[in-house]
């Protein structure tokens, strides 16, 4: 090993940010270059996603910057592609220029999931996921537009369409991002749209299982339905997404209806990058680790989080890994680094051991779930519980005071519900100017899409 080792943090989501934020406080300057690759120059607390897509929080407060928080790491905005950890050696396509190699003698693979599709006909022309922060703010801006072009239409096809908004998934990211968006266009619609009604608008739920929120008991989950049924929202359980060809939505039970919202929330699978490593990686394509976090038969090689296969030593069954979430996320992260520093200094590593204590979920404003040591709460304390659990989570106190901030000014003045619909094409009427003086003819408005990730990514 080199005199002053190199750590190449694969990601810096909560893994790669929580690691590299210990690694940078323990080894202290000099002792190893600690290097972290990501493509985002910002870290996202993903559990915020829902409340900025409602408004709740401020989009540019839920993520925290690399290069502020890692001052003392080496920040590089970009992909690694690839890994051979036999020659200690990744492929970095950075977001500009050449791809080039960074050696290195320790490594973080923390690249995270990326969402779990299926092959459904129009999904990848229609959908649009709902793990980053571009889709959280391509969301909010699409469901006020529909609001939007409902109110400004006689036409009743249009508008139902416009307010059929369609949610694959029942898990938390799914719920969360059904109820909070719901609440929000429900806000909109009485305070703002006269035209409109609560009642006119459609919103669907589809979850392929017998429930939603797998992570509470059936009881709370079956009282999760109850509570968004009577908002006049539809949960199907056990149903299908088939379709969604030219934005008409076709489910497993039959029932077919025109939708331009299809949200895809159901699941999701460890990062593809893994194919382009030398990695051991199970039957579900994740990284294989010990106990301790290291890659299975690899020296130097250390791998936690969604992406990671690590044995849950809390339970009995031998074969049980630890669940995809941010609780493990944290935790493992905090145990990486310190094993990490521990082998430096030529002491054992020690095994990641952490019971999973339950789940929180906003279900709007001052509505929620949780289920947390045992302890089940509904509605209103539910909901506090899950604004004082997160905001003691997300990292800095810098995020932390702006999230209270956000959260102080939107009690006191009323909920911000203004869809800056220019994000989705902000070089439109810059085109139309310049095309407009070589033809000189106006180019006819172009109606505002369904989403897809790329645009999403555009509007962050
Ligand atoms: C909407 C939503 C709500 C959630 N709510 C909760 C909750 O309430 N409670 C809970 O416990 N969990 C929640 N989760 C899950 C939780 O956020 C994840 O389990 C957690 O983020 C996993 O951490 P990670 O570091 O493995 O991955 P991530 O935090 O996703 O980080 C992965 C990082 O890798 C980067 N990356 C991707 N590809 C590459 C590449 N090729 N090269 C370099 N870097 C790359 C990404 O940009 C990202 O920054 C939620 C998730 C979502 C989407």
């Amino acid at each position: 090993m080199a005199q002053r080792p190199v750590v190449l943090v694969v990601g810096g989501g909560y893994v790669g940010l929580y690691t590299a934020l210990r690694l940078q406080k323990k080894l202290s300057r000099g002792r190893a270059e600690v290097v972290v690759v990501d493509p985002q120059p910002h870290m996202t607390y993903q559990p915020f996603l829902p409340e900025a897509a409602a408004g709740s929080v401020e989009p540019r407060h839920v993520v925290v910057p690399l290069r502020r928080t890692l001052n003392r790491c080496r920040v590089i905005t970009g992909a690694v592609t690839g890994v051979s950890h036999a020659e200690r050696r990744a492929r970095v396509v950075p977001i500009e220029g050449e791809a080039f190699d960074v050696s290195y003698d320790v490594l973080v693979m923390a690249a995270g999931s990326v969402a779990r599709t299926l092959p459904i006909p129009g999904l990848a022309e229609h959908g649009i996921g709902f793990k980053n922060v571009g889709e959280a703010i391509y969301l909010r801006n699409h469901v006020l537009a529909r609001l939007d072009a409902a109110s400004s239409t006689d036409d009743p096809g249009v508008r139902r369409r416009a307010l059929t908004f369609t949610f694959v998934g029942g898990g938390y990211a799914g719920i969360e991002a059904f109820a909070e968006l719901e609440d929000m266009a429900r806000y909109a619609i009485e305070h703002y749209y006269p035209r409109l009604s609560p009642a006119d608008m459609r919103w669907v739920l589809v979850e392929a299982t017998g429930r939603i929120l797998p992570e509470v008991d059936l009881d709370m989950a079956a009282w999760t339905v109850k509570q968004l049924t009577a908002r006049g929202m539809d949960v199907r359980l056990n149903t299908r997404l088939e379709s969604v060809v030219d934005c008409v939505v076709e489910l497993s039970d039959g029932d077919r209806f025109p939708s331009d919202t299809l949200v895809w929330t159901a699941g999701t699978k460890p990062n593809p990058v893994l194919a382009g490593t030398d990695l051991p990686l199970d039957e579900r394509g994740r990284v294989v680790c010990e106990a301790t976090l290291q890659v299975r038969g690899l020296d130097g090689a250390w791998a936690a989080g969604d992406l990671a296969a690590v044995p849950d030593v809390t339970k009995d069954d031998p074969g049980a890994t630890t669940a995809p979430n941010a609780q493990h996320a944290v935790r493992q992260a905090k145990r990486l680094a310190d094993n990490i520093v521990a082998v430096l200094e030529g002491r054992a590593p020690e095994p990641y051991r952490h019971a999973y204590v339950g789940s929180v979920a906003s279900l709007g404003l001052h509505k929620g779930v949780a289920q947390v040591y045992g302890v089940k709460l509904k509605g209103w304390p539910a909901w506090a519980m899950h604004r004082a659990y997160h905001v003691s989570r997300v990292p800095t106190f810098n995020r932390k005071a702006r999230v209270v901030a956000d959260w102080a000014l939107a009690s006191v003045f009323r909920r911000e519900v203004i869809s800056l619909g220019q994000l989705q094409d902000p070089r439109r009427e810059f085109v139309s100017a310049a095309n407009t003086g070589r033809t000189g003819q106006l180019p006819p408005p172009r109606p505002e899409a369904p989403g897809t990730a790329d645009e999403a990514e555009k509007a962050g």
